[in-house]
């Protein structure tokens, strides 16, 4: 292979490449945290990534485990994934694991797949620089005029790799072999004292990629770390970029965001910082100041969840979300005469669509919402046929969930959740005979809690396009 003949394969350039990252030790530009100064147990590494690194350390070229997982487990995690940084390329890569793809565009990776783990392997990335041209498509690097990195295939050392990344905290390597953490910005000393601190300006850090900026609020209050006031300060300034995030990858984000276990203080911070108007701005409007929103009880929830080890659904997090801003439509739609059902079906398209610009949400995740929504009305105005319906339902639980919230919210009557809860736990004899003996209640079209709250109809749709075109 002429392409690679420059890498020797053996293991003497690795070591010189050590020899290299020791000299440099020397000159405090790196710090290399042995084996006994640092709490990671090898048994607490993945033998799959072990093994990645072996076999690219064989074949010469350097590699570590790298970033969020290196994190966690100084901390003390157990990471989410693991992944290795190399100074191969990623067509070497492919060459040399049998089960291994190239993705990505903006960021070129590649997935090595072993037994049924996929371990992402990354090329050290250049210091940053200009654009090598407009956007076509053979640019290896390509920056927008605002400052924002659209592609970044330039590779580089393990040095300046580790400068390209957002947190000190998040620029360690872990040597396997070695058994050693290797710092280049600080990051072990950081960790330790739980400061979050951005490599590099973060105004221009922020610019360059603005969803650093949700990054920075979740790794604060995930991981409890104190934010220095030029990362506060910045936040406040550039929110607004969050604009041009693509909305699939606001949608990673989010996710991320509020499925961290900390989703409630997460939620309050965005707020604090006008960042949560970016993500979700018809919820943002529909809050109102002394009344608890399902959005805050939704994120409490998920939470809780998370804390007793129960499984999360997105759909159920978008469905809390959007649901206060839906029934306003609502209502804004049955105040024109359309029918009830009619004014729901659109108003729960709209919303979905709407929001959709910001953060996307994939068709197969708004059809659970909407099933969780329609379920509702099913929970609320019962006959015999609709409960027996609900009950066989498939969303049954994630609907039962989302009314226990709405009774929190005092938007339904306690008594209706508990009657819910209670035909669960019963036999099928006593559950025909709370069904019988259920007294009928015709539908009230109005939206009760918002009339009371006399904001009927804030969110309507010509209001939503002015927030979209601001
Ligand atoms: P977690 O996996 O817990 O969400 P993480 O830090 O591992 O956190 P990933 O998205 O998995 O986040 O990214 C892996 C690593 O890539 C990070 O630790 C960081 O070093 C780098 N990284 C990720 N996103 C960015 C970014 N937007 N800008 C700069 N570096 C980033
Ligand atoms: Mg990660």
């Amino acid at each position: 292979m002429v392409l690679y003949e420059v890498y020797e394969r053996d293991e003497t350039r690795i070591n010189r490449e050590r020899e290299g990252i020791r000299e440099l030790a020397a000159t405090n530009k790196v710090q290399i945290i042995p084996p006994t100064a640092h709490p990671i147990p090898p048994s607490a590494v993945s033998q799959t990534a072990v093994e990645v690194v072996k076999t690219l350390t064989r074949a010469g070229h350097q590699a570590y485990l790298v970033g969020g997982c290196v994190r966690d487990l100084l901390l003390g995690r157990q990471p989410k994934d693991f992944d290795v940084a190399t100074e191969a390329p990623p067509e070497r890569v492919r060459e040399l694991f049998r089960r291994c793809r190239l993705i990505g565009r903006r960021f070129r990776l590649a997935h090595v797949r072993i037994g049924r783990d996929v371990i992402d392997v990354a090329t050290f990335r250049a210091a940053p620089g200009p654009s090598d041209g407009s956007d076509h498509d053979g640019a290896r690097r390509s920056v927008t005029e605002a400052g924002q990195i659209m592609r970044d295939n330039v590779y580089g050392t393990i040095e300046t790799d580790s400068l390209r990344r957002d947190f000190s905290i998040n620029a360690l390597f872990y040597d396997p072999i070695e058994e050693t953490v290797i710092d280049y910005v600080d990051g072990f000393r950081h960790l330790e004292r739980r400061e979050l601190v951005s490599i590099g300006n973060p105004f221009e850090r922020f610019r360059e990629d603005p969803v650093r900026m949700l990054r920075a609020i979740r790794f604060s209050e995930s991981l409890g770390l104190s934010t220095p006031d030029d990362i506060r300060d910045t936040i406040s300034e550039l929110g607004n970029l969050l604009h041009h995030v693509p909305p699939a990858r606001m949608f990673d984000e989010v996710l991320k965001l509020f499925h961290s276990g900390h989703a409630q203080e997460i939620l309050a911070k965005l707020r604090s910082f006008g960042l949560f108007r970016f993500l979700f701005p018809f919820t943002e409007e529909s809050f109102v100041d002394d009344t608890v929103s399902l959005a805050e009880l939704g994120s409490r929830n998920t939470d809780q969840r998370i804390t007793d080890g129960k499984p999360v659904i997105p759909a159920f997090l978008f469905a809390c979300m959007l649901w206060e801003p839906m029934r306003a439509d609502i209502d804004k739609l049955v105040e024109k005469r359309v029918p009830y059902r009619k004014a729901l079906v659109t108003a729960m398209d709209d919303i979905l669509r709407d929001q959709s610009q910001y953060v996307s949400i994939p068709k197969r995740i708004g059809f659970v919402v909407k099933d969780i929504w329609l379920l509702q009305d099913r929970l609320e105005y019962r006959s015999h046929r609709s409960v027996t319906a609900a009950l066989s339902h498939k969303r049954f639980r994630a609907a039962y969930d989302f009314l226990l919230l709405r009774a929190e919210a005092h938007e339904v009557a306690r008594e209706l959740a508990d009657w819910w809860t209670r035909i669960q736990e019963v036999e099928h004899h006593d559950q025909n005979k709370m069904i019988k003996a259920i007294n009928i209640r015709p539908r009230n079209t109005r939206n009760e809690k918002n009339m009371r709250n006399g904001r009927n109809g804030k969110n309507s749709r010509r209001r939503r396009k002015r927030v979209r075109a601001a």
